[in-house]
């Protein structure tokens, strides 16, 4: 069986009154994502791990910042695209893991959530599907609640031809 594995890593800041959209899900909290999109971290994390699996580039490369088209963006839009790009390219997502280091609020509860969102973008099992949040202990930008950083893995199996 032929795999494919990518990883995407992004990073944005936070400031008060904005919305935080995270894995698909609108977050209750005091502070949002600053970005040109929606600014949904672990989504453009997961796009950028699924289109490394591709070796399509990443998610700037698609979708620009400089665009309109993308200002506002509802980052579970991009990830359908990502997904029909991936089936496109004849392949099939095994598994994803997400890590979500963000020191407020607390996410955990939300997970579930998230993972029930992301599958139905994706069109997969929510099995397949991994998040996991982590504060950063008080340490660093993340720690002092500047902003949030996500990690993604994707592995992807290759669709045999009929
Ligand atoms: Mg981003």
């Amino acid at each position: 069986m032929d795999f494919r594995i990518g990883q995407g890593y992004d990073v944005h800041k936070l400031a008060a009154g904005l919305p935080m959209w995270l894995g698909g899900v609108l977050v209750p909290s005091e502070n949002g994502f600053v970005a040109h999109s929606d600014g949904d971290v672990a989504i453009h994390a997961l796009c950028d791990a699924l289109l490394g699996a591709l070796a399509l580039g990443d998610i700037g490369k698609l979708f620009p910042d400089t665009s309109d088209e993308w200002k506002g963006a509802d980052s579970k839009e991009l990830l359908r695209i990502v997904m029909k790009k991936v089936r496109e390219c004849g392949w099939e997502v095994s598994n994803v893991d997400i890590t979500v280091a963000l020191q407020a609020p607390k996410i955990g509860p939300l997970v579930p959530q998230m993972c029930e969102a992301l599958a139905s973008v994706m069109n997969v099992d929510k099995s397949r599907i991994s998040i996991k949040a982590t504060t950063a202990e008080r340490l660093g930008f993340v720690g002092r609640g500047e902003g949030c950083e996500c990690w993604a893995v994707a592995l992807l199996h290759k669709i045999p031809a009929l």
